[in-house]
């Protein structure tokens, strides 16, 4: 991230995790890391009791997360799981009975086998290529830290003590931090480090205040009570602002809160253009907390349930009890509606648990998704038993990932066929006529699109990848960042060979990559006749809007104009002169920039 000023520094870029605008006096909360000052060795009489020294910080840290969980408040209850992932870190054997393990063979002390430990576990998550999974090593960090403090005897100052209206600055907060906020006081937060994916900006988001992460330097640059203005839709944080940039702000966020609420006041009306032809626009969401939030929002179904995250969620595989709790939920909250799960979307080497790893020197090509499940059947079957049972409770769809060929969908069938065939012999509820789509991703699903489609219920295109694979761009090397364009005219062309494929066949066509949501695209993937756009919660309600002042016709017409460009940058010319005139006071509202991120997003996700 970079500072837009080289003398004193007024402003920082960061990632714009949760919406909203705040201006308020900063409050630094300290929380540099425990130093391991000591690490000596144990003398042979003493190790059983240094072990024992382990064993009281790792209940104290226990008793801690609980006490946190136990004061969560309201908004927070639904994240609740995150502090028990933290009581499973503690019980983990990779974190607790290596550590103990570690100073009774080697005879030194806690702090430095825990560090061991942690660093074992560190370089298992280094292997690992998706960032959002990535990043989950903080939780083992989180508590290690805790563990280290209680070893070291040093209390942490809780954010529950805070009483008075401020907005945090900190190098990182945890979950249970962000559990303990004074949701009454604090405005908001910013900090060093952390993702969009990372814990306190999903929380920032339940708690409905604005939040900044990623600022990188922020700590370095503020002090106790300096005035800050956080914007938490653009990312940015005013360190000091004068009185002119606080009344161009308070307007700014006047005018936008006003913007917003109009949108998000008709988000609930249906996406019709202007002659009334419907496009369904649904969600794409990756937990289930998600789901109510998407809701609001005005999502007509979850069109994509990305399953990771119980499976990167602990070191061991989630049963299919706990699945299938997680699946119904979903199914009911959002009942009528429909949600579309996507099955296991994990190459080999992104799974430390049961499975055995596998260093790929080219993952992205590798054992990944449907691959993947097709080699581990016990754990593929595992899931479907989940999702079938969790259609008994609502609208659920199915969907597989990175289908290459008809040979891989029928395998997947099979083993579906399988699947229920063994919930009828137990006497489980079920949809027998669950609808199966797949998601076409890869270049070769394109051109045997008509094939395909004889096989399944729908098609949801997923353009992150399909971009990724048919420009032969890795979505998470920013070294070739630059050429990932979903505007090439080639991609253009796949996305409506695979629509006229679906309609020849009379199946649904959605698309789910981040194309969906953004506001530039809109008019071209309407035009293109796709069914369905589901897309990341907080922005459907432009995209609603957006639809609901087009015309199909015109779409069409403008469609055939750029379908005739032959270059990427052509065509992100021609449509924005086309959308100009629509997009102009989004584009004001700094709501374009928001949401129209998609290469950066792509990555981040990747
Ligand atoms: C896609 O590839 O477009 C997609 C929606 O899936 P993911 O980003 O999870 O790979
Ligand atoms: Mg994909």
């Amino acid at each position: 991230m970079k500072e837009t000023h080289k003398e004193t520094v007024k402003r920082l870029k960061g990632i714009a995790v949760s919406p909203g605008v705040v201006i308020g006096k900063a409050r630094l909360v300290d929380r540099s890391r425990v130093k391991i000052l000591y690490q000596y060795l144990v003398d042979e009489r003493q190790v059983s009791r240094e072990a024992d020294r382990f064993k009281e910080a790792i209940s104290a840290a226990r008793e801690q997360i609980i006490a946190v969980k136990n004061k969560m408040p309201e908004q927070l209850r639904k994240h609740s799981f995150i502090l028990d992932t933290h009581t499973m870190i503690l019980d983990d054997s990779m974190f607790c009975n290596a550590t103990i393990q570690t100073i009774l063979s080697e005879k030194i002390n806690a702090e430095w086998a825990l560090k061991k430990s942690v660093q074992n576990i560190e370089k298992l998550f280094a292997q690992i290529d998706d960032r959002y999974i990535k990043e989950r090593i903080v939780d083992v960090e989180y508590v290690a830290e805790r563990v280290l403090r209680n070893l070291a005897g040093k209390e942490q100052e809780s954010l529950s003590e805070i009483n008075e209206r401020v907005i945090i600055v900190a190098h990182e907060l945890s979950p249970a931090d962000t559990s303990s906020i004074n949701i009454g006081k604090v405005m908001g937060f910013i900090t060093d480090v952390g993702g969009r994916t990372s814990h306190a900006a999903i929380m920032a988001q339940s708690l409905k205040i604005p939040a900044v992460v990623g600022l990188e330097t922020v700590t370095h640059h503020v002090q106790e009570g300096t005035l800050l203005i956080v914007d938490g839709y653009a990312g940015e944080v005013i360190i000091a602002p004068d009185d002119e940039q606080i009344i161009l702000f308070q307007e700014k966020q006047l005018q936008r809160e006003r913007y917003e609420s109009s949108i998000i006041r008709l988000s609930h009306l249906p996406a019709e253009t202007v002659e009334g032809h419907r496009v369904a626009v649904r969600a794409n969401i990756e937990l289930l907390e998600e789901v109510v939030a998407a809701k609001d929002h005005g999502a007509e179904g979850i069109g994509l349930y990305r399953t990771e995250y119980h499976y990167l969620r602990s070191a061991n595989l989630p049963a299919e009890e706990e699945l299938f709790e997680d699946y119904k939920q979903v199914a009911e909250i959002i009942s009528p509606s429909p949600v579309t799960i996507r099955t296991l979307d994990l190459g080999g080497d992104r799974i430390s648990s049961e499975i055995a790893l596998t260093k790929e020197a080219n993952p992205a090509l590798g054992l990944r998704a449907i691959r993947f499940c097709l080699k581990e059947v016990g754990l593929f079957k595992s899931q479907l038993r989940a999702i079938l049972r969790a259609s008994a409770f609502g609208r659920v769809q199915l969907m597989f990932p990175m289908i290459s060929g008809v040979q891989e969908l029928l395998d997947s069938k099979a083993i579906l066929e399988e699947v229920m065939n063994d919930l009828d012999r137990e006497g489980h509820e079920y949809d027998r006529h669950i609808r199966v789509g797949v998601m076409v991703e890869v270049p070769s699903a394109v051109a045997v699109a008509d094939l395909l489609a004889r096989h399944v219920d729908f098609f949801s295109i997923g353009t992150n990848d399909l971009v990724q694979y048919a420009l032969a761009i890795d979505r998470v090397n920013e070294h070739v960042a630059y050429m990932y364009q979903p505007f090439h005219p080639a991609i253009l062309r796949m996305i409506r060979q695979v629509v006229e494929a679906g309609n020849k066949a009379g199946i649904d066509v959605a698309l789910c990559g981040e194309m969906a949501g953004d506001p530039l695209c809109t008019f071209i993937l309407v035009g293109l006749g796709i069914e369905e756009l589901s897309l990341n919660p907080l922005g459907i309600p432009i995209i609603k809007k957006i639809i609901r002042t087009l015309s199909l016709e015109e779409s069409r017409k403008d469609l055939e104009e750029i379908l005739d460009l032959d270059t990427a940058t052509k065509v992100r010319d021609m449509i924005k002169a086309k959308m100009r005139p629509l997009l102009k006071d989004l584009d004001q509202q700094g709501l374009i920039t928001s949401y129209n991120n998609q290469e950066k997003r792509a990555l981040r996700h990747g």
